[in-house]
This record gives C-alpha cells, sequence and structure tokens, in this order.
C-alpha cells in the first residue's frame, strides 16, 4: 500500500514540476513514506532522518533548499514526536492526507514553521487525486483502507482509521485508464481486501473482480491482503469462474493455535482457516497460498508454537511473511501479561522460516519443466533478459526480444535459482 501511495504523492506532485529521483542528494524535495506496523520499521524513521539532515545541510550551504517531508503512519502515529526530534523536517502528514501536499509544499516554502496534517478529513482523499499514471504493465489499486476488526497486535485501525472502500465506479474508472496506459495486470489492494464493498447492495469483492474482467482489457487480476473472516462463498467462487484472476492467495493466518488466534482478536480459530484452504483448494485446485504468521505473541506457549508448525505443515505455502511479535504502543498486546522473552521469539521465527523455507523451495523445484504463463514486466539484469512473474508471483527471467516487454507470454521453466525461475519460450528447441 505504501508503493501505491507513494506513486500517487508522485502524481499529486507532477503539477507543481516534481519527478522521481534515486538519487536523494538531487532532490529538492525528499518524502520519507513510513510504516508504524513493527518498531524496527518506526525507528528506522529516524536514523534515516539524520542521515538526510546532513544532506539537506550541505545543500543549504549551496544556496538551494531542500524540503524534507515525513508521511505514512509513522508521521499519523508520532507526528508531534518527529517534530520535536526531528525539527529541521519541513512537512509531517499522514495517509489520508496527501492530496493535500501541493498546499503543504506552498505554505512550507512561505513559512519558517514545519506543517503538520495528520487529519482524517470526511471526504476521502481519492475523490481529490489526479488521474493515476501507469509505470509498467502491472499496477495497484488501492480499493479499501483502514481496518475496524482490532487486532490485538496491530496499529493500522488506529494510523489508518476505520475501514473505507472506495466506490466500484470510481475503482473501474481508475482501472480502465490505468488499462489504456499499457496496464495488463491489476492488484487491488486493501488491509482488508476481502471486507470491500463500495457497490450498490449486494457488490462485494466477487463483483467487483468480475466486473474488471468484463472490461475486456486486464489480462490478470489479483488481490491483497485477505482476511479469513472476510472470505465469502462469492470469492471462493470467483476462483473457480473468473480466469483472470490468478491462482496465488495470500491468506494471513498468524498462528496456528486456537488460544493464540482468540488473544490476538483475529475472529476465527483454526479449524475454520483449515475449512477454508479446503474450500478454496476445491474451487481451484492450482491455488498457491501466501501467509503472515508472528512468533512470540504475549503467552505463546512451545505447545502453541507446536501447533504454528503443524499448520504450516498441513496446509503447503509457497510464499510467506513471518515475523517476531513487536510490541506496539497503544495496543492491547502489548500491555498483556507473560510477554515472550526476545530470544525465545527469535529462535521460534528461526524454525518456523527453515520450515517456510523449504516448502517455498519445494514448490519452485516441482514447477521445473512446467510451462507458464509469465507478464513480462522489466527488463532483466544483463543484455537480452526480461524479467516477470509467474501466476504464482514468482520472479522468472528469460532470454527474449524487446517487444515482448509488457506482454504475457508462455514459458518453460528450465532452471531453479534461490530467489527466481529461469525460462525459454515455449516454442524454443522445439521448432
Ligand atoms: N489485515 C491483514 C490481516 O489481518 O491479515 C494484515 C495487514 S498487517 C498491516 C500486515 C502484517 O503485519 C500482519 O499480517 C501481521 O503478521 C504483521 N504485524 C502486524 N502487527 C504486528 C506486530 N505488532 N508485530 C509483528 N507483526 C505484526
Ligand atoms: Fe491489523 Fe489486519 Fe488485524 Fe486489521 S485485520 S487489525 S489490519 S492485522
Amino acid at each position: 500500500m505504501n508503493v501505491y501511495d507513494s506513486a500517487r504523492m508522485a502524481d499529486v506532485l507532477a503539477p507543481l514540476g516534481y519527478a522521481s529521483t534515486d538519487r536523494a542528494e538531487d532532490a529538492d524535495m525528499v518524502i520519507l513514506n513510513t510504516c508504524h506496523i513493527r518498531e524496527k520499521a518506526a525507528e528506522k524513521v529516524f536514523s534515516e532522518l539524520g542521515r538526510l539532515k546532513t544532506l539537506q545541510a550541505a545543500k543549504a550551504k549551496t544556496g538551494s533548499r531542500m524540503i524534507l517531508a515525513v508521511a505514512g503512519c509513522v508521521a499519523q502515529a508520532e507526528g508531534e514526536e518527529i517534530l520535536r526530534r526531528a525539527p529541521f523536517v519541513d512537512i509531517v502528514l499522514g495517509p489520508q492526507t496527501y492530496h493535500r501536499l501541493p498546499e503543504m509544499v506552498a505554505q512550507a516554502a512561505r513559512a519558517g514553521g514545519a506543517v503538520l496534517d495528520t487529519e482524517f478529513p470526511a471526504e476521502p482523499k481519492f475523490d481529490f487525486l489526479p488521474e493515476a499514471r501507469a509505470e509498467g504493465s502491472s499496477a495497484f489499486v488501492s480499493v479499501q483502507e483502514g481496518c475496524d476488526k482490532f487486532c490485538t497486535f496491530c496499529v493500522v485501525p488506529y494510523t489508518r482509521g476505520a475501514e473505507y472502500s472506495r466506490p466500484a465506479p470510481a475503482v473501474l474508472a481508475e482501472i480502465g485508464a490505468l488499462a489504456a496506459q499499457g496496464v495488463r495486470e491489476i492488484t487491488l489492494l486493501g488491509q482488508n481486501v476481502n471486507a470491500w464493498n463500495g457497490g450498490e447492495a449486494g457488490w462485494g469483492l466477487a463483483r467487483l473482480i468480475g466486473a474488471i474482467a468484463d472490461l475486456g482489457t486486464v489480462e490478470r487480476i489479483r488481490y491483497t491482503t485477505s482476511h479469513p473472516r472476510d472470505l465469502d462463498d462469492q470469492l471462493i467462487a470467483a476462483h473457480a469462474q473468473i480466469p483472470q484472476l490468478m491462482p496465488f492467495l495470500h491468506l494471513p493466518v498468524q498462528s496456528g493455535s486456537d488460544r493464540i488466534l482468540q488473544a490476538m482478536n483475529r475472529g476465527h480459530d483454526r479449524d475454520a482457516y483449515l475449512r477454508l484452504v479446503e474450500r478454496l483448494r476445491r474451487a481451484q485446485p492450482d491455488l498457491a497460498l501466501s501467509s503472515d504468521f508472528i512468533t512470540g505473541f504475549p503467552g505463546e506457549s512451545d505447545a502453541d508454537f507446536a501447533q504454528t508448525m503443524a499448520l504450516v505443515r498441513q496446509v503447503g505455502f509457497v510464499q510467506t511473511y513471518s515475523f517476531k511479535y513487536s510490541p506496539r504502543p497503544g495496543t492491547p498486546a502489548a500491555l498483556m501479561p507473560d510477554q515472550v522473552p526476545e530470544p525465545v521469539k527469535e529462535e521460534r521465527l528461526a524454525q518456523l522460516q527453515a520450515l517456510l523455507h523449504q516448502q517455498t523451495a519445494a514448490f519452485n523445484q516441482a514447477c521445473l519443466g512446467r510451462e507458464m504463463r509469465v507478464l513480462l514486466d522489466r527488463p532483466g539484469r544483463h543484455a537480452g533478459q526480461l524479467l516477470g512473474r509467474s501466476p504464482y508471483m514468482q520472479p522468472v527471467h528469460v532470454k527474449a526480444a524487446a517487444h515482448l516487454l509488457g506482454t504475457v507470454v508462455p514459458l518453460r521453466i528450465t532452471a531453479v535459482h534461490p530467489n527466481s525461475l529461469a525460462a525459454e519460450p515455449v516454442d524454443a528447441g522445439t521448432s
């Protein structure tokens, strides 16, 4: 979602003459778009600000100005603190106000003091954003934001606010515009994307996906992140019925222990998750699953953790994100008794990740010799090479003509590397 937000901030600033650069030292303005989900991500902001302060001072010596802005969820949660610890920051803005960036920049250029805007405006920012500009053939589209679920470990309901769904016509218009610019793959985004309900009565995410498929211009549709509680029958059926919907699903489970799931306030138990997986696989036998896990949630015993390991063995995941529990200020879990010591969290995370890596490697290995359609969306590192993603999100590289960039082509997997697959065009060697 931060990638999407950053792209939209660039869209908002383009009419003012700003363009992106990879070199902070060249920039007239640097925006740190931040994440508050774990302590490490939040702390990184302050170390990065220290580095940028030096660049800003060096620029000032040459008589030019570097505007420094902090955006995103750390800004939302710790705006005042940022200005106290880093008074050289010019603008602090939350995730819901970046459509106002032009005014903030003008104000920062005029005024001596810093601009702080971490409001939750009544009118959603989406109503004020310019048309999205495509970069390449795959694009993110935010359709849902915020969260009302209040998992006891998570800051999202506080930093991103209440659940909000964009109306279907606005989403379809944005996707139509992106497709007209050459986008072939759309990933619908939301903190709980499958809670989307932005259409007329009776619309859910499945119907939105159907409407995108009916546009006839988008070849691939993905959505992330889904909450197990909001995965309804229609969405499961969509995996069987909509060929554009990729056979890959990110469905976080966090823990395999009922006791811990309850303490996390996840709203489902282990069995409900396993039943969902079974139904999804019945609808789409080719479905590859991804998930999020937390180790060392307060009160997690060895037996609870063993339940997580057992669930992983039972389900089999192809791609995952796993984290040790990070206590976040203001969340109920941070105040729970029985906080798990760091070395225990780390040891469990290492065990879990070893198993998850094994599963990913086994899945990749099983792809050797398979044919799959790959969207070639970037030039590769070597001359004549293109890079893309398989239907299951694996990075794939192939020697292919440059005109195939931005197209979906059938490839045969010829080698499995630790972080990618190598492929050749399907007709190579057979003609
Ligand atoms: N809404 C999605 C869901 O409920 O599955 C997840 C969105 S959350 C922004 C992304 C992931 O960050 C979560 O699935 C969780 O694994 C991880 N996470 C959130 N808070 C965390 C914390 N306090 N410590 C460690 N991991 C955390
Ligand atoms: Fe955070 Fe997801 Fe839980 Fe919402 S459902 S509180 S975003 S982990």
